[in-house]
């Protein structure tokens, strides 16, 4: 079928291409189908970009970044290109990408599938049905602020500097994607900062309430430090629907709440940009782990991350979110029919391959429709 929905596909390295091969025949299925049908196209990244051009991120590829609706990624990196200078190592050609893009919003859910509840450290009671949203401002705060560097100081020792930074603008764009999404979810709204020691903190915290009683008062707002944050996810993470937080409170916050759910594995997410006059958002889609070097090439890998972001894709940059829980229903119907790949193997359960796993899916899928 022929589509308007423009995805440029980036498998990447190590096992990013046999997860996104798994992807790429979820997405043929849904076109014969006629559920959903998508102009993909293929290009390089990472170490197999710089193996081809010499560059971890061609310009054409960027461009059709650009252009795309939404870029599907698998994973970049390896002991291959360990050794590059750090402008040509592959994960630049990320990081390029989410800067030209201007990827300010991270999403990352946590959702725990009842049939990987023992894959928590925490216990089932804590973690049942645990459906969670974390968004990281990704472009702004103390990872680019500056002034930044290292220093000597007249007396010989040193000093390191770093800067944390945010405006009004940066604030608001981030608190409209959380509010929104709440929308869409459960309505509720908790806004991450330490306004009890930092002035951006009390920044954010009077931007993010003054956003909610102009534009969101239908949604719920709490504010919380970051530091309570932390003990909550652990101690009653279902507390929460959406959390708002900065860049560096979001990277620690949103490992903290991906390993409630158990395994690398199962977790995708979601980076987006601003939307152009017509609502467009640039996105970019991708699991969170990494190309895995140790098991690629093996068949091992484990393709729900992949599926899962997939499934945001369908969800958050095409509206199709019928679609998107059809695919996230036959993840949950394939996990409980027993198979696992080997990171989230349980006892009593059968230890599948990555295309196995595949034709799994796609079973699970003729079934649901
Ligand atoms: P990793 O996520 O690649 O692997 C960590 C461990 O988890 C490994 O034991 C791996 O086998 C396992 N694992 C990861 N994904 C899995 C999957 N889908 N199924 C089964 N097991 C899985 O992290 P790492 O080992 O720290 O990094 C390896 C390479 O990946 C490095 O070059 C690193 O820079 C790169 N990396 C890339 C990204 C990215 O592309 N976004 C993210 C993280 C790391």
């Amino acid at each position: 079928m022929a589509s308007n929905r423009k995805v440029l596909v980036l498998p990447g390295d190590g096992i990013g291409p046999e997860v996104m091969r798994q992807v790429g025949r979820v997405a043929q299925w849904m076109d014969r189908k006629r559920i959903a049908s998508f102009d993909l196209t293929e290009d390089l990244v990472g170490g197999a970009a710089y193996d081809a051009h010499g560059t971890p991120l061609a310009d054409s590829t960027l461009k059709a970044a650009m252009a795309a609706d939404a870029v599907l990624f698998g994973a970049v990196g390896g002991p291959k290109w360990d050794n590059l200078p750090f402008a040509l190592k592959p994960e630049r050609g990320l990081l390029r990408l989410r800067k030209e893009m201007e990827l300010f919003a991270n999403l990352r859910p946590a959702m725990v599938f009842e049939p990987l509840i023992g894959a928590s450290t925490l216990r089932p009671e804590i973690v049942r049905d645990l459906d969670i949203m974390i968004v990281r401002e990704l472009t702004g705060g103390v990872y680019f602020g500056e002034p930044r560097g290292i220093e000597t100081l007249p007396d010989g020792t040193r000093r390191g500097f770093n800067t944390q930074v945010y405006t009004t603008p940066e604030i608001v764009r981030v608190g409209r994607v959380a509010f929104e999404l709440a929308k869409k979810r459960r309505g509720k709204v908790t806004s991450v900062e330490k306004a009890n020691v930092m002035e951006s903190g009390v920044l954010w915290r009077e931007e993010m309430q003054k956003l909610h009683d102009t534009e969101y008062r239908e949604v719920e707002l709490a504010h919380m430090y970051a530091d309570n944050c932390a003990m909550q996810l652990v101690r009653n993470p279902k507390q929460f629907d959406v959390i708002v937080t900065d860049n560096l409170f979001g990277d620690l916050l949103s490992d903290c709440a991906a390993m409630l759910t158990g395994s690398l594995g199962m977790l995708p997410s979601a980076s987006l940009g601003a939307a152009d006059k017509s609502g467009r958002r640039k996105a970019l889609y991708e699991p969170v782990h990494g190309s895995a070097p140790d098991i690629a090439g093996k068949d091992m890998a484990n393709p729900l991350a992949s599926m899962l972001s997939f499934a945001m894709m369908l969800r958050y940059s095409f509206d199709l979110g019928e679609e998107a829980t059809l695919v996230e229903r036959a993840v949950q119907n394939a996990l409980k029919g027993g198979v696992r790949t080997s990171d989230i193997m349980q006892p009593g359960t059968a230890r599948v391959s990555t295309t196995v796993m595949g034709d799994t899916l796609l079973h699970e899928l003729e079934k649901l429709v």
